[in-house]
């Protein structure tokens, strides 16, 4: 759901402690200065925290959680205001995605993957023959969302979900994960005090969530639990389970750089645009460099990632199974580049529009109430630049003489406001 990117970002940020399969390490440069909280965000909750717990308690027993799992789990826990706070930031301001990339994809990065996929040589092969998922995308995937193993959080998850269950902006969130939660627990896999991951509850190695983690988690080096913390066969086989069941396609590219021809229709770059390949090269579309890495049949999506002066790409499903793990353009984007570094490539020929500023959140909600004062139907004024705000943006674009990217800029933000 990034597209025009510079929402792409910040959207992440909001939505992903939902989403929540986000690495949280590479987000804290997007937790900024914290937004404004209105008055009906910082009230108590009704009741006190003992309170709220002896009640979940019963709610817990119900569904099948024994009351030794749920009292040795719960032992000592208090709510975690860092975690409140967490969940009440609206970050103002968001990275580019060229900075995001800079950091996702850097030498270190490409380097480590390198050596941990051969050090891992035995077991990714298992797991490319057992889930069908290539090598390269889970040790991108392992290094994007704990940096492979190095950095899972340091939160204990039933603290972190209690907290947002009791008083969290998403309190039903909180309570499904934590019953997940407890039951991993009472399962046997990890012992809650083990049970480490982020503010968000997105947890070990691959940063599941707990609801994640009982539909994907396997233990894959057949020591009987589901260690995603603590086994990195574990981890990998769980994200190459869950890549799978997203659709992966073993063989196939996640997609690749290509260059567009001149008076191209830029409002084709939509991820609900699926095009053979064949068609979109007969419209002129080319790779950037080599040969086309990809069946000329396959059905694939235009993105440009910052409008239509950045690279564009032309993606696979294999790119929206990626979306799956983290829906974040920018996120997939990373995970596709990396894996492509460790064999040699994920350079790009285009140049990103550095020279852009990014929207803050409050000019990104400008932007959206002034589209809507036009009549363009942004959807949501809520900072948020989803498909409807960049089709707003696309019809504004038209009647300037512009090109329609959807793109949101500063310069395009002052023509909107000189127009009206
Ligand atoms: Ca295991």
């Amino acid at each position: 759901m990034r597209k025009p990117v510079s929402s792409v970002v910040g959207q992440r940020c909001l939505l992903a402690a939902v989403l929540s399969l986000a690495s949280f390490g590479l987000l804290t440069s997007c937790t900024e200065p914290p937004a404004k909280i209105s008055e009906a965000e910082h009230a108590q909750p009704a009741q006190s925290f003992a309170q709220w717990r002896d009640g979940f308690r019963t709610q817990a027993l119900a569904a099948g959680i024994s009351a030794q799992t749920f009292d040795r789990a719960f032992q000592g826990i208090e709510p975690d205001e860092s975690v409140v706070t967490a969940d009440r930031s609206q970050p103002e301001f968001s990275r580019p995605i060229w900075q995001y990339l800079e950091s996702a994809v850097s030498p270190a990065r490409v380097h480590n993957g390198q050596g941990r996929t051969l050090e891992n040589a035995e077991v990714l092969q298992r797991i490319e023959i057992t889930y069908g998922v290539d090598r390269e995308a889970v040790v991108a995937i392992w290094g994007m969302e704990s940096n492979f193993g190095q950095q899972m959080g340091s939160k204990n998850v039933i603290r972190s979900l209690a907290t947002l269950a009791y008083e969290g902006r998403r309190p039903d969130f909180g309570r499904d994960q934590l019953l997940a939660a407890l039951r991993i627990i009472q399962h046997g896999d990890v012992p809650a005090s083990n049970m480490i991951g982020s503010w968000a509850g997105a947890m070990g190695q691959t940063q599941f969530i707990p609801t994640t983690y009982n539909q994907y988690a396997v233990d894959f080096d057949g020591d009987g639990r589901r260690d995603i913390w603590g086994s990195s066969s574990d981890a990998l086989a769980s994200t190459a389970n869950y890549l799978k069941t997203s659709g992966w396609q073993r063989g196939q590219t996640w997609g690749f750089e290509v260059r567009l021809p001149q008076g191209f229709d830029y409002s084709l770059a939509e991820m609900s645009i699926r095009k053979p390949m064949a068609e979109w090269l007969r419209q002129g579309v080319r790779p950037a460099s080599g040969t086309l890495p990809s069946d000329p049949q396959a059905s694939v999506s235009l993105v440009l990632p910052a409008g239509y002066r950045g690279p564009a790409f032309l993606v696979t499903d294999n790119f929206r199974a990626i979306l799956k793990y983290n829906n974040s353009t920018s996120y997939a984007l990373a995970v596709g580049l990396l894996a492509d570094s460790f064999k040699g490539g994920g350079q790009l020929a285009g140049r990103w529009p550095v020279q852009d500023a990014q929207l803050s959140r409050s000019e990104r909600i400008e932007l959206q109430q002034t589209l809507t004062d036009r009549g363009l139907a942004p959807g949501a004024v809520d900072g948020i630049i989803g498909a409807n705000t960049r089709k707003a943006i696309r019809a504004f674009q038209q009647t300037i003489d512009q090109p329609a990217d959807g793109y949101p800029t500063p310069a395009l933000l002052r023509q909107l406001r000189n127009a009206n």
